[in-house]
């Protein structure tokens, strides 16, 4: 029998979770109220936008892509999502950066699918921020993308899919780096990585700079002869370690974990800076994970699918939701007969996360997890409340379809 002080400490662990919504793309009837549309519109319910106000200006911050790389989010779900948004008297708009916006319609995403206007998050040439202060690896300001702060409510809604630099991107990334004017993105966020000393200028002579270049098959090593300066390209570093077998006996150069770690930390602070714009009761997450990529959908590309199409999570919980899109992304491992040929360190060892396999062991996709965590931007425990289940629609009675044998149009 339980004691009272168990069921007080049971309920006290139970407090400190999250609730994730889940639908799975797969079903245990082929019939659309088993499928992933009807239980995106039950997760749409269960998440409860009671708290979005009449008027409230409500900001879907998503990233539409560039180029050819159509495998972002489809405009179905941003549909419905509009549509629900709108019956609480809310009033949305989609949002990314201007490129994106710019060339937007050509993956689909114009006011008309969608439902609601598409913004610039930082208007029209990236100018509109917010600057606000930072105190990190040498960087001591942000440009908060304007349009998104002055947002009431902001639905993070982001695709699950694989980055180089931190293993993984969805909704954590979706807002630091998509939530910042471009230069804060490119040359403070991402360029964070070399705070951290890991190249001796001292030890390195100019030649043996050049061989260090040399060594590596990856050519992320670049070396600028005039200002005798040495940069390793950390995104596409698969920790190899070809350039410091070629360094032995000088010892000029590190591959260290600091230097990933200081991009995750640096996303999760971002994304913290965002988030503290919001009233907590006002902040919605959503990752999609279908058509998981290796790489994010800045690249402008189709890319082969690396992780079988999972379904759809939502959570108020920026953590929580995280944490769980990985998990299920680990369960579910790779699709071995996927893995881009380029890719060449790809270590299939089951104790490292897929994204970690196919990137290098320091891209750790949980740590901006455990960083988000530790400034208090939620929690990593979490209760996954699957949707409709495979199992559980399996015994269920289909209701009576309509199948179209005239035009209808219902
Ligand atoms: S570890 Fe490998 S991929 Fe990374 S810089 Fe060195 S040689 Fe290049």
């Amino acid at each position: 029998m339980l004691k009272i002080e168990n069921i007080d400490l049971i309920l006290s662990v139970k407090k400190m979770t999250s609730k994730v919504y889940f639908g799975s793309l797969q079903h245990g009837k082929a019939n659309r109220f088993a499928s992933l549309g009807a239980k995106y519109e039950k997760i749409l319910e269960s998440l409860d936008f009671s708290s979005i106000e009449k008027k409230d200006k409500v900001a879907i911050k998503m990233h539409l892509g560039f180029n050819d790389g159509y495998q972002t989010v489809p405009v179905f779900f941003v549909r419905k999502l509009v549509k629900a948004i709108k019956k609480t008297g809310g009033v949305p708009f989609v949002t990314d950066n201007p490129t994106a916006v710019y060339n937007a319609v050509n993956r689909g995403y114009t006011e008309e699918t969608c439902g609601c206007p598409i913004i610039p998050v930082a208007g029209i040439k990236d100018g509109y921020v917010y600057t606000k202060k930072v105190d990190f690896k040498g960087v001591d300001s942000v440009d908060l993308a304007g349009v998104l702060h002055d947002a009431d409510v902001l639905i993070n809604f982001a695709h699950a899919k694989g980055h180089g630099l931190p293993g993984f991107g969805g909704v954590i990334k979706n807002i630091a780096l998509g939530g910042f004017a471009a230069k804060t993105r490119w040359n403070k966020i991402h360029g964070v990585v070399h705070f951290d000393k890991y190249w001796d200028a001292d030890k390195c002579t100019p030649e043996h700079a050049k061989k260090l270049v040399e060594s590596c098959p990856e050519k992320c090593i670049n070396y600028k002869e005039d200002k005798h300066e040495l940069k390793v390209g950390f995104y596409n570093c698969n920790q190899c370690m070809k350039c410091i077998k070629a360094d032995e006996g000088v010892g000029s150069l590190e591959i260290k974990q600091e230097n990933y770690d200081a991009f995750q930390e640096f996303q999760a602070i971002a994304a913290k800076l965002v988030l503290d714009t919001f009233d907590k009761k006002k902040i919605f997450n959503f990752n999609v994970a279908l058509q998981i990529t290796a790489f994010c959908d800045c690249m402008g590309m189709p890319q082969p699918i690396v992780v079988n199409e999972i379904g759809i999570l939502a959570s108020k919980d920026t953590v929580a939701i995280e944490q769980a899109t990985l998990d299920l992304i680990k369960k579910e491992g790779l699709l071995e007969s996927s893995i881009p040929p380029f890719l060449n360190n790809v270590q299939l060892k089951p104790e490292l996360h897929p994204f970690q396999q196919l990137f290098g062991h320091f891209k750790d996709p949980y740590k901006t997890v455990q960083y988000a965590e530790k400034l208090g931007m939620g929690t990593s425990k979490y209760e996954l409340i699957e949707i409709l289940s495979p199992e559980e629609t399996a015994k269920m009675e289909p209701p009576k379809e309509r199948y179209e044998s005239e035009p209808t149009f219902f």
